[in-house]
């Protein structure tokens, strides 16, 4: 939908548990070369939805947009 709402992914902290793509209807993600989930599609990402936020278990996910 936007641009200027997607997903970043905190790779440090993320375990690739693929919660997140599983969680989203939306396909913004995919599972990147080395297992974890890859923003493939930022501009389906639906603007404020924090879903995957929500939900991931290691609190990897922030978003672009967030502070502006
Ligand atoms: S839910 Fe969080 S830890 Fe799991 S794959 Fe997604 S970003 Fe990584
Ligand atoms: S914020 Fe919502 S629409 Fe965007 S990737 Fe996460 S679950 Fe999907």
């Amino acid at each position: 939908m936007t641009r200027n709402w997607y997903p970043i992914i905190d790779y440090e902290k993320c375990t690739g548990c693929l919660t997140c793509l599983n969680f989203c209807t939306h396909q913004v993600y995919e599972v990147g070369p080395n297992g974890k989930p890859v923003v493939a599609r930022p501009e389906n990402c639906v603007e404020l939805c924090c879903g995957c936020q929500k939900i991931c278990p290691s609190n990897a996910i922030t978003y672009h947009g967030e502070h502006s």
